[in-house]
């Protein structure tokens, strides 16, 4: 296992979720929780691990007993963030984990799509979580970086192209996305050739943004966009 201790000691670990059954469609899972992400999007709620020095201690040892003892106990595992595919080691440790037994899933923003095309080409990823955050014109607006929608725009065809089991989904606060906006989003994803989409309800819990956070968590979505997702997609549900 050195090669393990190895790869995982060049990927900040900033946690690690025992068991979930949410993550990763039709398996339980672990997630692993990479540090690191160059966006800075307002309602992140897993704000703390935005920085990759953030690895709160877990060494490879922890990593690679725990991945150990979960062999042939579980489904899957999840890499997510931060924004794992910011590491050059993901696909060793992608190939570790697959050599142990499991199917393997990733949580992206999407803004490297070299990263996640290396990972596919390769099929060391089973299913890909993307996040789609706006509409390609306002793209950096949310996550306050330049030229992200660009990157996104190429993963998704990538995604789309390689068959891999998928899902997109969107973050929503009102305080960030008009309603038009945000059908904008349904549209643009639906057109890009997605045809698996999600609504995800904002939560404070974790989040730094102390307007975000002080209005707390986001209960009513846009009707009219919810109709039209549930129209238009073959997979679509709010959580
Ligand atoms: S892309 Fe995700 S991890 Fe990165 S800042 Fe935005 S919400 Fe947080």
């Amino acid at each position: 296992m050195e090669a393990l201790k190895s790869t995982i000691f060049n990927i900040p670990v900033a946690g690690i979720q025992p068991v979930t059954s949410i993550d990763f469609p039709g398996k339980l899972a672990a997630v692993i929780f990479t540090a690191g992400c160059p966006w800075n999007c307002r309602y992140c709620h897993n704000a703390a691990l935005r920085f990759a020095d953030n690895n709160a201690n877990i060494t490879p040892d922890t990593v690679e007993s725990f991945l150990q003892s979960r062999a042939g106990f579980l489904d899957g595992v999840v890499i997510s963030g931060g924004e794992p595919t910011l590491h050059s080691a993901l696909p060793h440790l992608l190939t570790k984990i697959k050599k142990l037994g499991f199917a393997t899933a990733i949580h992206t923003n999407g803004n490297f799509p070299e990263m996640i095309g290396l990972l596919l080409a390769r099929n060391l990823v089973d299913f890909v979580a993307m996040d789609i955050k706006a509409p390609p014109r306002i793209y950096d607006r949310i996550t306050r970086a330049h030229n992200t929608g660009i990157a996104v725009a190429r993963s998704i065809s990538l995604i789309l192209s390689s068959k891999v089991d998928y899902e997109f989904r969107t973050t929503f606060h009102p305080h960030l996305l008009s309603e038009e906006e945000l059908m904008d989003t349904i549209h643009a994803v639906y057109n890009s050739g997605g045809r698996r989409y999600y609504i995800q309800r904002f939560r404070c819990q974790g989040v730094y943004d102390e307007e975000l956070a002080a209005a707390g968590d986001v209960v009513v979505l846009p009707e009219a966009v919810v109709k039209e997702a549930r129209r238009i997609f073959d997979v679509f549900d709010v959580r």
